[in-house]
């Protein structure tokens, strides 16, 4: 039976080939997962800027207060839109 161990050999040979490029796949896909995997975040830290003195800096996202006049920063960040000061309060 050659043609057996032929077609054999060749499934073997295949196998791992595609086992080859499903692995270099995977280091490639975590690696890129790597490179591109955003800064982890303090979900209750936030970078806010006060309206009053202009303070800019990491606030508690809950009791935000500003360092500078006091004032209560709440979820005024600096990337926010100014329609969204109304949800906040
Ligand atoms: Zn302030």
């Amino acid at each position: 039976m050659l043609d057996m161990t032929i077609f054999a050999e060749y499934t073997l040979q295949d196998i791992l080939t595609w086992a080859g490029i499903a692995i270099g796949i995977l280091v490639a896909i975590s690696i890129l997962k790597k490179i591109f995997r955003p800064e982890k975040v303090d979900p209750y830290m936030q970078t806010a800027t006060c309206s009053g003195c202009g303070w800019q800096g990491q606030v508690s996202r809950h009791a935000g207060k500003c360092p500078g006049c006091n004032r209560p920063l709440g979820d005024r960040t600096i990337n926010s839109t100014p329609g969204n000061d109304a949800q906040i309060t």
